[in-house]
């Protein structure tokens, strides 16, 4: 997959993104990463990007907020530059906008340059933006979400009033994706009734299905998700390189873009520690340097290029660093990847997903895809 990589690299040279098909887009993206790609193709962005600007709406739901920290450590270029290289106008993020709430210095505000809650309610009005969502969007109790309130409502309820009016919805993370920690078996599980926005285990189609949207929804899981994958998704969104009418030809069967969490490969398959595993040197315990699937490494169930790309701005990754992969980006984490530093016995197909499950998730994809035709971006003032 290294020299396949290299390949690609060397294709590519002198392309314009403009000129790109959708195709070599992803794969261009796929192989340089966001530092790279930024380097190689910077004036054709900034071209490509001059006389438009897209509306991003950012939701919090119930998380850590783990992913935006991710996003906010992106290295090269960092979040602020990818932004404005990607020329987009995040309207709204609660952990990171001025917004202060309902009252400020003791008196009530009433617009939207104060007020988030009315900032919101305005966006929603308006439409035409990508709506992200990090975090699992709580069901219960009795389908009434209230196990996740913000500002008064019920988080749920916030995500049906923006999904309606977004032209995409972009899932970061493994909680928005599929519940992930949200969804750790434990007794309070059934009450809130976790989902993600468009497949749980326990629900095929999550939200979106639950609520009756039909919206095109890209699944970036990762626990956190990797910030190449997010920004070069988006990219992708904004250049028309995703077809929103065919969202799922570029998908796998949960919802994750082809190019960052390759079918056809595992993590294990690129892990600096497979010498060791082909020699059969498996550590007992840790720091001794050899291979982690005695520790627990799942990287083998994983579907991800985490050991190509890396993290930290290509610097290591989960098993570099000494701990075993534990799946996050899978949608059975983390109950399938438990325990977590224990060998898995199990190696069943689709890492003990329910196969009936998967395939209603692909047709619900070809569906919602049907209704909408591209992310619409506001002329520049
Ligand atoms: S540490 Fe994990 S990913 Fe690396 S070779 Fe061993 S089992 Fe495979
Ligand atoms: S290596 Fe495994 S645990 Fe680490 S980020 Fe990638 S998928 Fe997640």
């Amino acid at each position: 997959m290294a020299s396949e990589k290299l390949n690609v690299i060397d294709n590519l040279q002198n392309l314009d993104v403009l000129q790109m098909d959708r195709r070599t887009f992803m794969k261009a993206v796929a192989a340089l990463g966001a530092s790279g790609f930024v380097a190689r193709y910077g004036t054709s962005l900034a071209k490509a990007m001059e006389f438009s600007k897209t509306k991003v709406v950012w939701l919090h739901g119930a998380e850590c907020t783990g992913c935006s920290i991710s996003a906010l450590n992106a290295y090269n270029p960092e979040f602020a530059d990818a932004l404005e290289k990607l020329n987009i106008s995040l309207e709204y993020h609660e952990t990171i906008l001025a917004q202060q709430g309902l009252f400020v210095d003791g008196k009530l505000v009433n617009t939207s340059e104060l007020n988030g809650e009315i900032l919101l309610d305005e966006l929603a009005n308006e439409g035409g933006y990508i709506l992200v969502v990090e975090g699992s969007i709580p069901n219960g109790p009795d389908n009434t979400g209230k196990a996740c309130i913000l500002g008064g409502h019920p988080f749920k309820d916030i995500v049906e009033k923006t999904a309606r009016k977004a032209d995409a919805i972009v899932a970061i993370g493994t909680c928005a994706s599929y519940g992930g920690i949200t969804t750790t078996n434990c007794d309070t599980k059934e009450y809130c009734d976790f989902q993600g926005m468009s497949f749980t285990e326990t629900t095929p189609g999550g939200i979106l299905k639950i609520l009756g949207i039909d919206k095109p929804c890209i699944n970036i899981p990762g626990c956190p998700a990797h910030p190449d994958w997010f920004f070069l998704t988006v990219a992708a969104l904004i250049l028309g390189k995703l077809d929103l009418n065919n969202i799922g030809a570029a998908l796998d069967q949960y919802g994750r873009p082809k190019p960052f969490y390759p079918p056809e490969s595992t993590i294990h398959d690129n892990c600096p520690r497979r010498g060791y595993y082909d020699r059969g040197i498996l550590d007992k315990e840790i720091a001794q340097g050899g291979c982690l699937w005695k520790l627990g490494c799942k990287a083998p169930y994983a579907h991800s290029d985490c050991a190509l790309r890396k993290w930290n701005n290509g610097l290591s990754l989960c098993m570099q660093a000494g701990g075993p992969c534990l799946a996050c980006v899978e949608p059975t984490f983390p109950n399938a990847s438990m325990p977590f530093f224990e060998e898995s016995e199990k190696t069943e197909i689709l890492f003990g997903a329910n196969i009936g499950h998967v395939a209603l998730f692909a047709i619900g994809v070809a569906v919602v895809a049907a209704g909408v035709h591209a992310v619409r971006r506001m002329k520049k003032e």
